[in-house]
């Protein structure tokens, strides 16, 4: 039986031999004891790359989103976020549970922006009645979809002149990066902090690095060594990271334009709608979202999602692969 076509996220790659090489020989220290040369090194350079003053090696996305929130936020205060985003609707809450701060959800628009004019309205005035505002959150890509630079400034310099803190959530930054051609960095430009994923599309194991001013990463520290988050000889991770960084960055057009090619054979398939996808993640609307992906399954295509379908590409994805998905989908609608 050939493997599975696994298209269920981006989060499922292995580490391939090259990778496994560079963590083999990585030098490590006790990183609790600010002792890892590897980890030093990898906070330096994306801390470089992304243009702030520091940067945090985490062990996940939510721990990182997780004390950017808690280094931002007291108890009794509010953040504003996106209804669908990550840090609000899919961290098991954890802000309202250690950091007793409220998240505050807005409508998100059909490309994931936040009007400013909901922000604007969302601000609490100064008032016992009323949790303190204190930063507004973001998320790119989300859903796959690159945020209008122009909704993004106007959104961060709201929160500017409003007093607020800003913070991306990047998990899929450099997805962004690659299918926009902008520098990471310029991504990055208006908000105080950002979060990337290594785990993700980079194809690392594991980590995500936290990034901001000198000052919040110090808390950020703190807030991570609270959460159980100092880890040892983990330069092992961030070599994994750091060679990720190196050679699997302009790799990403390749699972965009994957993307792009598993779109179009569905879409050519009568009863599948399909959004024209702008990274790595495709969404397909279908009238019965269960019983396809059962399909699929007993062919060999993993995938997930439950009004429509949602399929991810990435580095243990080819051509053969989204031909084979295309095909199974096509031999659901012609089965029925
Ligand atoms: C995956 C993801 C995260 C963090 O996920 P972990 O599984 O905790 O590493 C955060 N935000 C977004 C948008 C994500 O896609």
């Amino acid at each position: 039986m050939r493997a599975a076509v696994d298209l269920r996220s981006d989060t499922v790659t292995r580490p391939t031999a090259a990778m496994r090489a560079a963590m083999a020989s990585a030098e490590v220290g006790d990183d609790v004891f600010g002792d890892d040369p590897s980890v030093q090194a990898l906070q330096e350079r994306v801390a470089a790359l992304l243009g702030y003053e520091a940067a945090l090696f985490m062990s996940s996305g939510t721990q990182s989103n997780l004390c950017a929130l808690l280094a931002h936020c007291g108890r009794g205060d509010e953040y504003l976020v996106g209804q669908m985003a990550h840090c609000y609707r899919y961290e098991g809450g954890g802000a309202a549970v250690l950091g007793g701060i409220q998240p505050q959800p807005l409508a998100q628009q059909a490309d994931g922006s936040l009007r400013v004019e909901d922000i604007a309205a969302a601000i609490k005035p100064d008032d016992a009645h009323f949790a303190r505002t204190r930063l507004l959150c973001l998320e790119n890509t989300w859903n796959g979809q690159v945020l209008p630079p122009e909704r993004v400034r106007e959104a961060t310099a709201l929160a500017r002149a409003r007093g607020l803190a800003t913070h991306l959530d990047g998990a899929r930054l450099f997805n962004a990066a690659v299918a926009s051609g902008q520098p990471p960095a310029a991504l990055c430009e208006g908000f105080d902090s950002v979060s990337v994923c290594f785990s993700k599309g980079l194809g690392a194991p594991v980590g995500s690095m936290l990034c901001g001013s000198r000052q919040f990463i110090a808390q950020a520290h703190r807030e991570r060594k609270r959460l159980g988050g100092g880890m040892r000889q983990v330069g092992l991770l961030a070599a994994a990271a750091d060679h990720a960084l190196s050679h699997h960055v302009e790799r990403l057009a390749q699972d965009h334009a994957l993307a792009r090619r598993l779109a179009e054979g569905l879409a050519a398939i009568p009863g599948v709608g399909v959004q024209p996808p702008q990274t790595n993640i495709v969404f397909a609307q279908v009238p019965d979202a269960a019983a396809l992906l059962a399909h699929l399954k007993a062919q060999g295509v993993l995938a997930t999602g439950m009004v429509g379908l949602r399929f991810v590409t990435h580095l243990d994805v080819d051509v053969e692969g989204i031909d084979r998905a295309i095909a199974a989908t096509r031999s659901f609608f012609e089965a029925r």
